[in-house]
């Protein structure tokens, strides 16, 4: 709910206001959810609480990978939909950073061809709450597991978020308000993937969040993009880099090109030019490229680029002068990776 809405369903439960604040701190400070164990409040109160706290995520599973720093857990939603998440953590010096991986939408309605999200549809969308829980009972996974505090969210899981753009951004507010209003997750730290829905990128720049923005943009051109990323065909390339550009002239945040490298579908030399060519055109120090090692997924004809022509799309683009990064590949043995989360319960 909204800072209104607690407001408005406290008061229609007859209890006063301060049990905001309690109810608060219970689940953005304290990370519980069950009404029942919160004993500061009186029995009567506590059973009418559980009719605004209702129970959103079953676990099913916990898959393991890279030593276990890397987590996919399969959830079951009240209506049997399920959904997947990615915990990840990494160490760095004495301490350690961990990023969380959530969905938006059970399925997704875009269909790219090369994603395993796509392949089966949009199911439908996720709500605020069971959005939010995913970080909540990650926060709890970490807290439990010694591994310190979550850093990073990224809408990076099932789902086109700008699909859901209602839920996905009361979602974003209780991420990064301070607690007790919300998680006190820095919005720094938040990245909100898209294929590009152009509208709701205009939309996403007004909210006066620094969030980050990523595009997935996967080729240069429109002829190879409206088959990689059919939402092309609605909006095309130029329109979403313009849009992109525009997101960093107003909110003064880098934007983030996620580009899936695939083996002789859209890695060649002339590609890289042409990528950085279109974002250079749009000013100097707006952009960086995050290129990502495609995972394979069931069905899909594409795989992987050879490392020489990974090198040789780098090199390109670093010679015009295009800050760029390859993304980490994590989790591909427990079908945890970009791209590859289906929410199969078997
Ligand atoms: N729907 C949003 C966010 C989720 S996908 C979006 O598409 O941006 C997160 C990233 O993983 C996107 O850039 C997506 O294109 C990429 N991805 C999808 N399938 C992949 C695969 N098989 N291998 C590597 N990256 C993939
Ligand atoms: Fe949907 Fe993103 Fe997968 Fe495309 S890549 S089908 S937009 S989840």
């Amino acid at each position: 709910m909204s800072p209104e809405e607690r407001l408005e369903s406290v008061g229609s439960l007859g209890m006063p206001k301060f049990r905001i604040d309690q109810i608060s701190r219970h689940y953005f400070e304290r990370y519980e959810a069950d009404p029942s164990s919160w004993t500061d409040l009186p029995g009567a109160t506590r059973e009418a609480v559980g009719t605004l706290v209702p129970s959103l995520l079953e676990k099913v599973t916990d898959s393991l990978a890279d030593r276990g720093s890397t987590v996919k857990s399969l959830y079951r939603l009240f209506d049997e939909t399920l959904v997947e998440c990615v915990l990840m953590s990494y160490r760095r010096g004495q301490g350690s950073r961990s990023t969380l991986c959530i969905s938006s939408q059970a399925g997704c309605g875009i269909g790219c061809p090369f994603c395993a999200t796509g392949q089966a549809g949009l199911k439908r969308n996720l709500s605020a709450g069971e959005i939010i829980e995913q970080v909540r009972l990650a926060i709890v996974h970490l807290t439990d597991s010694n591994q310190g505090s979550l850093n990073n969210v990224v809408f990076m899981g099932m789902g086109e978020p700008l699909a859901n753009y209602t839920s996905v951004l009361t979602a974003v507010r209780a991420i990064c308000s301070p607690t007790p209003s919300g998680f006190g997750i820095s919005a720094r730290g938040i990245t909100v993937s898209t294929s590009g829905i152009v509208a709701r990128m205009k939309d996403l720049a007004e909210e006066g969040l620094p969030l980050t923005l990523a595009v997935s943009l996967h080729a240069p051109d429109d002829e190879l993009r409206d088959e990689l990323v059919p939402i092309n065909q609605r909006w095309n390339v130029g329109e979403v880099l313009d849009a992109a550009a525009s997101y960093f002239q107003i909110t003064g945040r880098r934007v983030s090109i996620e580009y899936a490298l695939m083996r002789d579908i859209n890695d060649q030399g002339f590609r890289a030019d042409l990528l950085a060519k279109k974002l250079n055109a749009r000013g100097r120090g707006w952009v960086h490229v995050n290129l990502i090692p495609l995972n394979p997924t069931p069905g899909s004809k594409w795989t992987a680029s050879r490392k020489s022509d990974e090198k040789e799309f780098i090199a390109r683009l670093e010679a015009a002068r295009i800050p760029v990064t390859l993304r980490d590949t994590r989790g591909q043995d427990i079908d945890g990776a970009c791209g590859q989360l289906a929410a199969l319960s078997s």
